[in-house]
């Protein structure tokens, strides 16, 4: 299932997209993470952009994690059971993986390999444990760490945001409260007080890395 390609791309919208050429030559992609903890708006950034930077695409992760009331099988992500997950898994299926709040979630090395491949810049849009393994096995990966003003802040959002019942939320700022402690691990910090300034810090790093000469 994660392997349906088609799904995949059409699945979160982005501006028109193309890949870097030098004369003949197509130059990989970069790898970007967005890291932070739950409920502190990593998906609201990401969204906004995608839809300003071209040559950027989203990965679609695959989870033991229930659907939420109006998530699509293969847009928000590719839902599977423990099992099949497990399974995926011991076949390398994934760049990283991690167990957040009771459920597995990965990428799918496949996809994101060859959109690099092809020149696309690819996001992955994942929590602090799969951030710090992606950063030990692609060194060139940038990461970004997405914080909140404070933890007060964050747990007001996870609350208003109603998508869990109370002990998940509870489990989930407890490890909120273990993330924000790592964030030194990370290139970048970007604090998310006010969305505009947020979209427009993440959109420069995506800017600003398309230009780094590398060696
Ligand atoms: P949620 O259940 O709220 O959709 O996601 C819980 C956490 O898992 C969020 O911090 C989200 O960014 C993260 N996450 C989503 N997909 C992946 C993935 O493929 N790998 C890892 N390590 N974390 C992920």
């Amino acid at each position: 299932m994660p392997a349906s390609k088609s799904k995949q791309s059409s699945s979160k919208e982005s501006a028109p997209t193309q890949s870097r050429k030098r004369g003949d030559k197509v130059t990989p992609g970069n790898l970007f993470v967005l890291t932070g903890p739950s409920g502190v708006g990593k998906n609201t950034i990401i969204d906004r952009v995608l839809s300003e930077a071209g040559g950027l695409v989203e990965s679609v992760s695959v989870t033991t994690r229930k659907q939420r009331e109006g998530e699509r099988d293969g847009v928000e992500y590719f839902f599977t059971d423990r099992e099949s997950f497990e399974k995926m898994r011991g076949h390398n299926h994934f760049i990283e993986s991690a167990e957040f709040a009771g459920n597995y979630y990965g990428t799918p090395r496949n996809w994101v390999e060859q959109r690099m491949k092809e020149g696309l810049d690819v996001v992955l849009v994942i929590e602090v444990q799969g951030a710090k393994q992606v950063k030990r096995h692609f060194p060139d990966a940038i990461l970004i760490f997405l914080a909140p003003p404070s933890i007060h802040e964050l747990e007001k959002r996870l609350r208003g945001r109603a998508t869990e019942p109370e002990d998940v939320i509870a489990m989930r700022l407890d490890k909120a409260g273990q993330e924000l402690k790592e964030r030194d691990v990370f290139h970048y910090e970007v604090v998310n007080e006010d969305v505009d300034q947020a979209v427009n810090n993440v959109l420069s790093i995506v800017y600003a890395e398309r230009c780094r000469i590398k060696p």
